[in-house]
C-alpha cells in the first residue's frame, strides 16, 4: 500500500516519477489542472496525446504520455466522471485511481502525484472526492510507494488532512 502524502500546492511542480492529469475524453487539453499541465509541460504533451490517443480516453480509464518540460517523467491522464453533467457513478471515479495505479505499475513509477479528480469543473462534491481518492489508493494493490494527493486550495487541503488514514 502506498504512503499517502497530502500536499498543498501546484501539481506541475511536483518532483515525482509521474503526475496525474484530470483530463477530458478528447485529451486535447482543457481548463483547470489539465490546462496547467499542458502550459507548464509544453507542446510535447499534446503531441504525445494526439499520437498515442487518437480517439482519446474513456471515462474511468487512464493512459500515459511524456511529461515534456515538467520535473516528472510521465503524465498519466485519466478522465473522471462529470458529476455536473449527471455522471454520478462512484465506481467510475474509483476506476480512475485504480487505472492510474495500474499504468504507474506498467511504467515502474514509484512516486505519483494526483490531483482531486473530478472535484473541479466536473463538480464532484469535494468531501466525497477526497474520500474516494484516499479509500481507493489505500485499497489497490500496487508497487507505487508514495502517492501524493495535491490540493490547490486551503479548503481541499484541510479536507485531505482530515481524511488521512490514522497511520499517515
Ligand atoms: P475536473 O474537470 O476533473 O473536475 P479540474 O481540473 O477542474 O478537473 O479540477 C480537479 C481538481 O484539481 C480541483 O480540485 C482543482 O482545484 C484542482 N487543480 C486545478 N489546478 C491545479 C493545479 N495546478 N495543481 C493541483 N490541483 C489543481
Amino acid at each position: 500500500m502506498p504512503t499517502i502524502t497530502p500536499v498543498l500546492g501546484d501539481i506541475t511542480t511536483q518532483e515525482v516519477d509521474a503526475i496525474v492529469n484530470a483530463a477530458n475524453n478528447a485529451m486535447r487539453g482543457g481548463g483547470g489542472v489539465d490546462g496547467a499541465i499542458h502550459r507548464a509541460g509544453g507542446p510535447d504533451i499534446l503531441r504525445d496525446c494526439i499520437a498515442r490517443f487518437p480517439d482519446g480516453l474513456a471515462t474511468g480509464d487512464a493512459g500515459w504520455t511524456t511529461a515534456g518540460d515538467l520535473p516528472a517523467r510521465w503524465v498519466i491522464h485519466t478522465v473522471g466522471p462529470n458529476y455536473a453533467a449527471g455522471q454520478r457513478d462512484r465506481a467510475l471515479l474509483e476506476s480512475c485511481y485504480r487505472r492510474v495505479l495500474e499504468v504507474a505499475d506498467e511504467l515502474g513509477a514509484r512516486t505519483v502525484a494526483f490531483p482531486l479528480i473530478s472535484a473541479g469543473v466536473y463538480g464532484w462534491p469535494l468531501p466525497d472526492a477526497v474520500a474516494v481518492a484516499v479509500e481507493t489508493i489505500t485499497s489497490t494493490p500496487t508497487k507505487v510507494e508514495e502517492a501524493r494527493l495535491v490540493a490547490l486550495g486551503d479548503n481541499p487541503f484541510a479536507l485531505l488532512r482530515e481524511a488521512m488514514p490514522p497511520s499517515a
